[in-house]
C-alpha cells in the first residue's frame, strides 16, 4: 500500500510502542494509588508530562492530558466560554475549523453564546486584521487553528495571539495538524490554550493534551475525581500518555521537513500537470506534507475509492466526515461551490513516503482521472473553475 493519508492518522512509532508495553501489562497501577504499583505509574505519568511540557515550553501544571484533539478542543471552547460567561458571551472562530471546534461552537450557541465565524480568503488564510475587526467588548474567546487539516494552510497564530493578549481575550489554537511540523512553543505563540493529539505525531490514538496557561479559567467537561489539577476527571491513560511522550522524540528536524516538502512539491507538480487540476489553499503558507487538489469533473470520493483499489490511500478531507456525502466545508469556505468542494482530494505525506511512491501515485492518478472523465459521469464541464456564484 502507498499510504498518503498521514493527516488522518500516522502509524505508531516503534519506540512509542515499546515504551507503552509495560504500562499495559506489568506496570498497570493506577497513578492515583498510594502503593508501589501506583507510584510507578505516577512516576511514568510525571515523566511524560515533563517531556510534553518541555516540547510546549510551558510549566508541567499547564499540561492537561485528554483523550485526544476532539476532547481538548471541546474543553478549550466550552470550558473557557462557560467559565468566562460573566465577562461576556461573544466567541470568534473561523469557518474552516475542524468539526471538534465548530460543533463545540454550535453547542455554545445553543447555550446562548454568540459566535462569529471568520471567512478565509481564496488561499485559506485568515488575517489578524479580520480578528481585530471582529472583537467586541463582549468577546471572551478567540479560536483559530494553527494549520488546516484539509488544505494545510498555516495561520498567523503568533500575531493573532499578541492581538488577543493586548485585548485581554483568551486565545485558543487547534495545533493538531501543525504540531508535527511547526514549533508549538506556547509563549512564542502568545496562546492561552493549545490543542494537540498524539496519533497525528506517530503516537497512539485516543490521547492528547490541552495546554492551558496558568490562570486560564476552565469549567471541566467531566464531573468526577480531581485528576489533571481538577480540570479533567478520570484515571489517566498512562500507557497512551507514555507513548505520546515517547513519540515526541521522533519529531522531524528542519532537514527532514525540507525533504518532506521536496517530495510534496514533486507530487504537486505531477498532479497539477494533469489537465484541469487545481490546488486548494496557499502554496507557500501550507504544511510541508499537504497537497489538496481538485480534478475537474471527477468526484473526490470516486477517485479516492479508485485509488484504494490500486493500493493507494488518500482522503477527501476530514477523516471524520468520510462516508458523509456532505462536501467539504473548508473548500466551500474558500468561495468554491459544492461540486468543486466534492472534487477535493487530500494527499498527505509522512515519514515513510518515498520519491518512487510519489511518482507511482502521479502516474496512477493521471490514468484514473482520464478514465473517470471518460467513463465516470463528469459532474460539470472540465473548464469550469467551480467558483460559487
Ligand atoms: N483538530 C484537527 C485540526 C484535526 O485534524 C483533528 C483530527 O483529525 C482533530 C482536531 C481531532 O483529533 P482527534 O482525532 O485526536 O480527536
Amino acid at each position: 500500500m502507498i499510504y498518503l493519508d498521514y493527516a488522518a492518522t500516522t502509524p505508531l512509532d516503534p519506540r512509542a510502542e515499546a515504551a507503552m508495553a509495560p504500562f499495559a501489562r506489568a506496570a498497570f497501577g493506577n497513578p492515583s494509588s498510594l502503593h508501589a504499583a501506583g507510584r510507578a505509574a505516577r512516576a511514568a505519568l510525571d515523566g511524560a508530562r515533563d517531556t510534553v511540557a518541555d516540547w510546549l515550553g510551558c510549566s508541567i501544571s499547564d499540561v492537561i492530558f485528554t483523550s485526544g484533539g476532539t476532547e481538548s478542543d471541546n474543553l478549550a471552547l466550552k470550558g473557557a466560554a462557560r467559565a468566562l460567561r460573566s465577562r461576556g458571551t461573544h466567541v470568534i472562530t473561523t469557518a474552516v475549523e475542524h468539526h471538534a471546534v465548530l460543533e463545540s461552537c454550535a453547542a455554545l450557541t445553543r447555550d446562548g453564546f454568540q459566535v462569529t465565524y471568520l471567512s478565509p480568503d481564496r488561499d485559506g488564510l485568515i488575517s489578524p486584521d479580520q480578528v481585530a475587526a471582529a472583537l467586541t467588548p463582549e468577546t471572551i474567546l478567540v479560536s483559530v487553528m494553527m494549520a488546516n487539516n484539509e488544505i494545510g494552510t498555516i495561520q498567523p497564530i503568533a500575531e493573532i495571539g499578541r492581538l488577543c493578549r493586548a485585548r485581554r481575550v483568551v486565545f485558543h489554537t487547534d495545533a493538531v495538524q501543525a504540531a508535527g511540523e511547526l514549533p508549538v512553543r506556547v509563549r512564542e505563540l502568545s496562546v492561552d490554550l493549545l490543542t494537540v493529539s498524539a496519533h497525528k505525531l506517530y503516537g497512539p490514538k485516543g490521547v492528547g493534551a490541552l495546554y492551558a496557561r496558568g490562570g486560564t479559567r476552565l469549567q471541566p467537561l467531566l464531573d468526577g475525581g480531581g485528576q489533571e489539577h481538577e480540570r479533567r476527571a478520570g484515571t489517566e491513560n498512562v500507557a497512551g500518555i507514555v507513548g505520546f511522550a515517547e513519540a515526541l522524540r521522533g519529531m522531524p528536524d528542519a532537514d527532514e521537513i525540507a525533504r518532506l516538502r521536496a517530495r510534496r512539491d514533486r507530487l504537486l507538480d505531477g498532479l497539477l500537470a494533469i489537465p484541469d487540476s487545481r490546488l486548494h489553499g496557499s502554496r507557500s503558507q501550507r504544511l510541508a506534507n499537504n497537497a489538496n487538489v481538485a480534478f475537474a469533473g471527477v468526484a473526490g470520493e470516486t477517485l479516492v475509492l479508485a485509488l484504494d483499489l490500486e493500493g493507494i490511500a488518500a482522503g477527501t478531507g476530514a477523516a471524520c466526515a468520510a462516508g458523509a456525502v456532505e462536501p467539504s466545508h473548508v473548500i466551500q469556505a474558500l468561495g468554491y461551490d459544492r461540486v468543486r468542494a466534492r472534487e477535493a482530494v487530500r494527499f498527505s505525506l509522512g515519514r515513510g513516503t518515498t520519491a518512487e511512491e510519489i511518482d507511482r501515485t502521479v502516474e496512477i492518478v493521471r490514468r484514473l482521472v482520464s478514465h473517470l472523465r471518460r467513463h465516470g459521469g463528469a459532474e460539470r464541464p472540465t473548464d469550469s473553475d467551480g467558483c460559487a456564484a
